[in-house]
């Protein structure tokens, strides 16, 4: 079999519809390491629990601005008044040794993506109502009131760019949705063009006669 290089895919969704949950439940199912999440680079503060490298890499603003001007982001974008951004070459080398690639950013980032990358496959991840939305923001436990009405009024915004997108899926049910999502990304595998190249020796031996 011959080396295929990894599918790139965008992952987006207005905050607390689910995405980095079922993102981090379907690479739990994938532990082989087939596939990955790409670390952001941001200057929002971490979290409490959050560690520098695993679900961010945390700078200041001077530090960003100067990886802006040295071209190291595939795409970068301001969120809720911080900056985020995708690392240019940890994208390019984890697809070129064959690993499907996740990118967990928002709409402007995907629309930089889809330029500069044209196979990218495009997901959008909805919740099943604003009530709901609501609801996870407040069970995640991590924002203030304040932050939580900001990213309310922020989701309809995100929302309105669902059309942008190749692949919808809502998240009800959880497992459901991350059974969604894995179809997504599994079928990109099974691709003609992915296929012709895995497959070259056996296509070669089967034409052959
Ligand atoms: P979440 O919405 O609770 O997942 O919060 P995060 O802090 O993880 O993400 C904040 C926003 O920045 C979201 O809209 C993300 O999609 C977006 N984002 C995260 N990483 C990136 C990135 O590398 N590039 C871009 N352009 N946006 C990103
Ligand atoms: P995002 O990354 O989109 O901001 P999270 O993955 O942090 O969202 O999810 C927000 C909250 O909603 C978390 O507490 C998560 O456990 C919960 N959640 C995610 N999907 C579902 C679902 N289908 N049903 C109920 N709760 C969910
Ligand atoms: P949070 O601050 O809650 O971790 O993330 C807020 C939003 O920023 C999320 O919608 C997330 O997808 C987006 N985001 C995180 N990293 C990046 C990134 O590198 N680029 C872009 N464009 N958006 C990002």
């Amino acid at each position: 079999m011959s080396k295929v290089s990894g599918n790139l895919f965008v992952i987006a969704a207005p905050s607390g519809a689910g995405k980095s949950s079922m993102i981090d439940a379907l690479l739990r199912r994938h532990r082989k390491g087939s596939m990955q999440v790409s670390v952001s680079t941001t200057t929002r503060k971490p979290r409490p629990g959050e560690k520098d490298g695993e679900h961010y890499f945390f700078v200041d603003e001077e530090t960003f601005l100067q990886q802006v001007d040295a071209g190291n982001f595939y795409e970068h974008a301001k969120v809720f008044d911080h900056y985020y951004g995708t690392s240019r070459h940890v994208i390019e080398d984890t697809l070129a040794s064959g690993v499907d690639v996740f990118l967990d950013i928002d709409w402007q980032g995907a629309r930089q993506v889809k330029a500069a990358y044209p196979g990218v496959h495009t997901v959008f991840i909805l919740p099943p109502s604003n009530a709901e939305l609501e609801r996870r923001l407040r069970i995640r436990g991590q924002d203030s009131d304040e932050v939580i009405a900001r990213r309310m009024a922020k989701a309809q915004h995100e929302m309105a760019h669902y059309g942008e997108f190749g692949y919808i899926i809502v998240n009800e049910v959880f497992d459901d949705s991350v059974d969604q999502l894995e179809h997504i990304v599994l079928s990109q595998r099974l691709r003609r063009s992915k296929q012709q190249i895995r497959y070259r020796e056996i296509l070669q031996d089967l034409l052959a006669e």
